[in-house]
């Protein structure tokens, strides 16, 4: 039976980030350093796939430092923690290697200089995200206001407008940021912040990359976890960019073929924490039923790169 023809667009950038690829490497190198078991706390990047690699080498996940043993390391997620977790670690001299991605902890300390300065801070963030728990608990608890819509706005209660400053999320969308950010100016003149927003390189570029291949593709795919900020902005700015089929998916597996069916265009991003390997699954599906025309829609190139701590660079 011949198959049907289809051009299948993949978005370039996609996929791993340095962040996620530097937080990777340092869980890896832990267990080759300390042998395992080495403790995570929290998934150290949102992708199921990675999570249970790591598993198979001697990882052990857990949500919480009291949930980890005294005599075993322990590694923080790329998404940062609040202050107090390396604090406790310390405490009960624990050995403990902070994932946190650079790009995050610059936001933490953009956080924690305004604080010093005497800003109240306003975080522009998703409600419950790791990332929003670690950059808000910079501060002691209640200093941080936060902002998730521009709806928000209108009602956040400050000390002093004319002393406030706003930091964001590393992996929201550029767009609805910027709506949030004009908002807050508008509101108080006086505030300060980054030159735009904390957005990381690599949340801008998949964003633009999903923004210049949407508009060809008759549907869209985002590999990535249902817990992945970066993901899920990714599904929503295809879907605003104009293809009216934008979801998520984590493998191949989770394609739903019928809702699919006569389309001749499919664009194909991931999200910062999805593996090529996924990637290429989800492509091998495509191939497997469509005579597949394979088109780049290249926005950037990317060349970043962040060295891992140095105690894990340190023979044993
Ligand atoms: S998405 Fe951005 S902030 Fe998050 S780990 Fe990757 S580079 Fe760092």
């Amino acid at each position: 039976m011949t198959k049907p023809p289809l051009t299948l667009y993949l978005a370039a950038p996609r996929g791993f980030c340095a962040g996620v690829d530097r937080a990777i490497k340092i869980v890896e190198m832990a267990i080759q350093k300390w042998g395992a078991p080495v403790y995570v706390r929290h998934e150290i990047v949102h992708n199921k796939f990675v999570v249970d690699a790591l598993r198979d080498q001697g990882a052990v996940f857990v949500e919480e430092l009291d949930d980890c043993p005294d005599d075993r390391p322990v590694i923080f997620s790329a998404h940062g923690v609040p202050k107090a977790v390396p604090a406790a670690a310390a405490k009960r001299e624990m050995i403990y290697v902070d994932a946190t991605c650079p790009l995050v902890s610059k936001v933490h300390i953009e956080a924690q200089r305004h604080a010093d300065n005497g800003l109240q801070m306003i975080m522009i963030g998703h409600e419950g995200h790791p990332e929003t728990i670690g950059t808000m608990g910079q501060l002691p608890e209640g200093e941080v206001l936060l902002v998730e819509a521009v709806e928000d706005v209108a009602t956040v209660q400050v000390r002093d407008s004319a002393r406030l400053a706003f930091v964001t999320q590393t992996t929201l969308s550029v767009d609805d940021t910027a709506d949030i950010v004009a908002a807050l100016q508008a509101r108080f003149p006086a505030i300060i912040g980054p030159h735009k927003e904390d957005i990381c390189y690599a949340t801008t570029n998949r964003q633009e990359a999903v923004k210049a291949m949407a508009p060809k593709c008759d549907a869209m795919l985002v590999v990535g976890a249902p817990n992945s900020s970066n993901s899920r902005r990714l599904v929503e700015v295809g879907a605003r960019a104009g293809c009216s089929y934008s979801q998520l998916v984590q493998r191949a597996s989770d394609i739903d073929w019928r809702a699919l069916d006569g389309i001749r265009s499919m664009g194909i991003t991931a999200g910062a924490s999805a593996p090529e390997v996924l990637i290429n699954e989800v492509i091998d599906a495509f191939r497997a039923r469509y005579d597949v025309t394979v088109e780049m829609v290249e926005t950037a190139k990317e060349n970043v790169e962040f060295k891992v701590p140095r105690v894990l660079r340190e023979p044993a």
